[in-house]
């Protein structure tokens, strides 16, 4: 197999910090690239998407676009992983970005796996300052709540942006109870009203209900 390597992320022709270049990749004699990623092998033509949809053919190579644009990012226990008997009890600090080069019928992250807009529930969460953290010997949970607060102001800035005065908090990323609280006290220090889930959840559960009222109505 031969590998067309992109060596500096500067040649890429882009201003978009979340694109960056790839390495694992070659050039089809019919013109279109070959991603070598994984198994898929996606062969895509110009401004083609893989099936990942986070790694796409542009200017005859493929990139990446969603480089330190994560769109889940907690602590996790380590009981939630798939690793058996490792390190039990260990607080985990999870991140990852939209996208996913499988399709499971049953994934139960679907809306962000195969999301179609990259930036679906994301924020900024560079690999390189998350290694510098750790490097640092930053707690996990200091790593999180920085991302937390980030997202919560975030939030804010929407609300204001756009002229909202009544906010609602649904989606998976509202079962975390620290960002929730976080994103209704500066909503509410905003003057703004923030609306959360009372009877059902904020992510699967209530979205499969809302989908089941949409079908009945
Ligand atoms: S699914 Fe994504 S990572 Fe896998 S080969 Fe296709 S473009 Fe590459």
């Amino acid at each position: 197999m031969v590998f067309t390597h992109l060596p500096r992320k500067q040649d890429v022709p882009v201003t978009d910090p979340s694109v960056v270049a790839t390495k694992y990749w070659h050039r089809l004699e019919d013109g279109r690239v070959q991603c070598d990623v994984c198994p898929r092998y996606c062969k895509l033509h110009e401004g083609q998407r893989g099936f990942c949809f986070v790694r796409e053919c542009r200017d005859s190579a493929v990139v990446l676009t969603t480089y330190g644009r994560s769109s889940g990012y907690c602590i996790d226990p380590i009981e939630k992983k798939p690793l058996n008997h490792f390190l039990p009890g260990t607080p985990v600090l999870s991140f990852g970005t939209a996208g996913c080069n499988l399709g499971c019928k049953f994934c139960q992250n679907w809306d962000i796996s195969k999301s179609r807009e990259v930036d679906t529930l994301a924020d900024s969460a560079s690999p390189d300052a998350i290694v510098g953290d750790v490097r640092r010997n930053r707690p996990v949970e200091e790593i999180s709540a920085r991302f937390h607060e980030t997202l919560a102001w975030w939030i804010v800035g929407v609300a204001r942006r756009c002229g909202l005065r009544h906010v609602a908090l649904s989606g998976g990323c509202f079962q975390n109870a620290w960002l929730t609280r976080r994103a209704v006290t500066r909503l509410e220090a905003a003057g703004c009203t923030a609306f959360t889930h009372q009877r059902v959840p904020a992510n699967d559960g209530g979205i499969s209900l809302g989908q089941t009222v949409r079908a009945a109505v």
